[in-house]
């Protein structure tokens, strides 16, 4: 495909390139949609086969990130950096300073912040030469717990669409990788009196849930066929697939990751066997809404950050109403009310 059947692919919009020869620097800044405000979304740093599969992929997360703001009311349109990581040395100093004017150059167009492969330091680099920068030092902070609260959230609606409680005591949650967000989901509902089956491949995180919050370990691979009333994918991404999602035992798939469905029709596969399952871009978005407060004009703003967070339960808890009312799987509804906000501008 061309770059210009690639942007009609993934619904575009604008696509930056830089480079910068001193450095090595070759980036690829993604700007999805506007509408909404502009564009914000992590900058990755991770080694790419072709700069082909670099373009597919900033475009690819840009497109995510305008339906994340969208649908939890974030102001921000959807963005994504992208820098090629060089395979011979360089110094990194120089090439994020050189990542930071082309940001600059975009005049506000694009927000960046951390993703993969980026990290504090870097964000202080750009910052010396940008303003278009969050999520740097001393300001919002780590966005996990703000990301875990919001899935917290988004379990307690789920649980009270699909099994018409309003409290978690005693119910089984499967949670699979127990890092940062997963960690923090963990404090959270232990705190509501939900019982913790933890899966990690790093052994010394799974025994710190275990022996903080009573949770019991399983093997990596039995994560998935436990039995319990939540599985919480908070890992890696594509933890929804044909292998995996026939070996559920549960009600409700409600976790952290971004990208759990392998492809969409797994969310369809998940419908038909009377999983509900709550959309990621919707249930993860905490950490965004405080990555914005922090350049929100009115200055950030840890109480509104909160407000908006534990929002997330009317949210995820829309979607499902409308997804049980229409016979509907949840993901699509969720696309649906996405573009509706985006269409409405608001
Ligand atoms: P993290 O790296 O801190 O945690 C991931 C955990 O999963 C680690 O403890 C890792 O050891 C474990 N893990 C890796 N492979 C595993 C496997 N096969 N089985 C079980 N455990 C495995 O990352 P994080 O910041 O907690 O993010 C987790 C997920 O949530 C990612 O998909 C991320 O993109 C997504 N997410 C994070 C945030 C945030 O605020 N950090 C926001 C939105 C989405």
């Amino acid at each position: 495909m061309t770059v210009f059947e690639q942007m009609a692919h993934y619904d575009y919009g604008e696509l930056h390139l830089a480079r910068d020869a001193a450095t090595g620097m070759q980036a690829i800044v993604a700007v999805h949609d506007t509408r909404l405000g502009p564009a914000l979304g992590g900058c990755r740093f991770i080694p790419y086969p072709s700069p082909s599969e670099a373009i597919i992929d900033a475009l690819r997360l840009a497109r995510g990130m305008t339906y994340k703001a969208a649908i939890s009311g974030i102001p921000h349109g959807g963005g994504k950096a992208v820098i090629m990581r060089p395979a011979h040395e360089f110094d990194r100093t120089a090439l994020f300073r050189a990542f930071g004017r082309f940001v600059e150059n975009l005049g506000g167009l694009y927000y960046t912040a951390e993703d993969s492969g980026t990290g504090l330091e870097d964000m202080e680099v750009i910052r010396s030469v940008t303003k278009y920068v969050t999520g740097v030092k001393g300001r919002s902070g780590d966005p996990s717990p703000w990301t875990a609260l919001g899935v917290r959230r988004g379990i307690e609606a789920l649980v009270q669409s699909v099994l018409q409680r309003s409290d978690l005591e005693g119910l089984t949650v499967a949670v699979q990788g127990v890092g940062h967000v997963g960690y923090h989901l963990c404090k959270e509902l232990h705190a509501l009196g939900a019982k913790l089956i933890v899966a990690d491949i790093d052994p010394l995180k799974a025994e710190r849930a275990q022996r903080e919050l009573a949770a019991e370990i399983v093997p990596l691979d039995a994560i998935y066929g436990v039995d319990c009333d939540v599985f919480a994918p908070c890992a890696l991404g594509s933890a929804l697939n044909d292998e995996t999602i026939p070996r559920l035992r549960c009600r409700i798939v409600a976790g952290a990751a971004n990208n759990q469905l392998a492809e969409p029709r797994h969310g369809d596969d998940l419908f038909q066997r009377g999983i509900v399952y709550g959309p990621d871009y919707a249930i993860n978005a905490g950490g965004l809404a405080s990555v914005a407060a922090e350049v929100d004009p009115r200055g950030y703003d840890a109480e509104r950050v909160r407000v908006q967070v534990m929002a997330i339960y009317e949210t995820i808890h829309e979607i499902a109403t409308r997804a049980a009312e229409a016979s509907q799987p949840t993901y699509r509804v969720a696309d649906m009310i996405a573009e509706e906000r985006l269409s409405a501008g608001k």
